[in-house]
């Protein structure tokens, strides 16, 4: 048994509470899962006219080799970022179910600059997926993701190299479905993610989409979510646990849970339930680092509707995400004179204290043409944000941390 199994113990379940101890039975698991036996496993849906049937908590490359087997005895079966496996790391908790049983995503970047400035190239799309088929010995990739996205309607009208590769990908039998993760593009001139993949939906083959989505989120977004359920369009939420990571370490929010009205839940815990309450949501990608965080998920993902303690908890992170936590809604990059990408530059933040990843916080804001110091403090984005956050601020904070 390795360390973090044996580190399970009544100390930890306490701690989790009652969703936890759902994860608990879940981490008992016999190596080799069975559905029928399994009642608290992952509950699985349809990802739109992929016709997949995924697990709702979507896996990751960069999960911990030891979280892995774990995650596949809880009925996680698509894998984000898949193409980052090469033959050697390829997990073998994986690698020896059969082919049929678990679905990989090879994400395809623009090239010759970043997802702003990139561009779309059908024959370098098509040579990248190619090698990561016969480096990584998967045989092909059920998902080709268009990562990022288009910039706007008429980028997605006259830019079809993408789907030209990924047609010739799959008359090759090495790639099977296509989706895509859209971001909002605004502060380039372009469009809002939900207006992208509105257009997709009636006019590119795109069959699955994946788009920020927290609570609190912007109502369009949750438009989105029920037209692509009608058209019939996989949706994945990203982002998806809004200031979370950041209670997780704030003592001061700690100590409020302490209310018997919260007892049972967990922020994570009522973030994946209220997820998941959303019926025509097909999943969520969860950043996870470790055994406890993907206990809690998973007992939340595989337990009942929220309950009242649930409910308390969302309204207590919400407050606490007031004036603090972006939601990456992007409503105030519109009114910047100075064409700052604020929800960029608030989304790395969310990476360094949401998911405590600060190296790649500092790494992407490292890449901007405009960062925080182009900031003339005219205040204009200020009356534009819901979370009523002090913008120019929280622009200079987050420029000391990651500059
Ligand atoms: S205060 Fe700064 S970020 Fe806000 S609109 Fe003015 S220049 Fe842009
Ligand atoms: S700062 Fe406010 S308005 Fe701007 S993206 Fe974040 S939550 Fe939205």
């Amino acid at each position: 048994m390795n360390h973090d199994a044996q580190d399970f113990s009544r100390r930890d379940m306490m701690r989790i509470g009652a969703t936890g101890v759902a994860a608990a039975s879940i981490a008992n698991l016999p190596a080799v899962a069975d559905e029928k036996a399994a009642p608290d496993k992952l509950p699985t849906r349809r990802y739109g006219r992929t016709g997949l049937e995924i697990g709702w908590l979507v896996g990751a490359s960069d999960w911990t080799k030891e979280l892995i087997p774990r995650a596949v005895n809880a009925g996680v079966n698509y894998w984000h970022k898949a193409h980052a496996w090469t033959a050697n790391s390829f997990p073998p908790a994986i690698k020896n179910l059969p082919r049929e049983s678990y679905y990989l995503e090879c994400v395809v970047d623009r090239v010759g600059g970043d997802h702003s400035r990139g561009r779309i190239d059908e024959e370098e799309h098509y040579q990248f997926v190619k090698r990561r088929v016969k480096d990584s010995g998967v045989g092909y990739y059920d998902v080709f993701k268009f990562h990022f996205g288009y910039h706007s309607v008429e980028d997605a009208k006259q830019n079809t190299g993408m789907v030209r590769a990924f047609e010739r990908l799959k008359k090759e039998g090495l790639v099977k479905h296509l989706a895509i993760s859209q971001h909002h593009y605004n502060a380039i001139g372009g469009d809002m993610a939900w207006e992208i993949l509105t257009y997709l939906a009636d006019n590119r083959p795109y069959e699955a989409t994946q788009f920020f989505y927290t609570y609190g989120d912007r109502k369009e977004i949750g438009e989105w979510i029920d037209l692509a359920k009608k058209k019939d369009i996989g949706t994945i939420a990203m982002k998806s646990m809004g200031g979370v990571g950041r209670a997780a370490n704030d003592a001061k929010f700690q100590k409020l849970l302490a209310d018997p009205k919260y007892q049972g839940s967990s922020p994570a815990a009522a973030m994946v339930k209220w997820l998941k309450s959303n019926q025509n949501l097909t999943a969520a990608v969860i950043a996870i680092k470790n055994f406890d965080q993907f206990n809690e998920n998973v007992g939340a993902a595989a337990s009942l509707a929220m309950n009242p303690q649930d409910h308390a908890m969302l309204a207590l992170l919400a407050d606490y995400n007031k004036e603090l936590t972006c939601l990456l809604c992007a409503e105030c990059v519109n009114s910047c004179p100075e064409h700052i990408a604020i929800s960029d530059i608030f989304r790395y933040d969310r990476y360094a204290h949401d998911y405590h990843e600060l190296h790649r916080a500092r790494s992407e804001y490292s890449t901007l043409t405009r960062n925080a110091t182009s900031c003339v403090g005219c205040g204009d984005c200020l009356p534009t944000c819901p979370q009523e956050i002090d913008i120019i601020t929280k622009l200079k904070n987050v420029h000391d941390l990651l500059g």
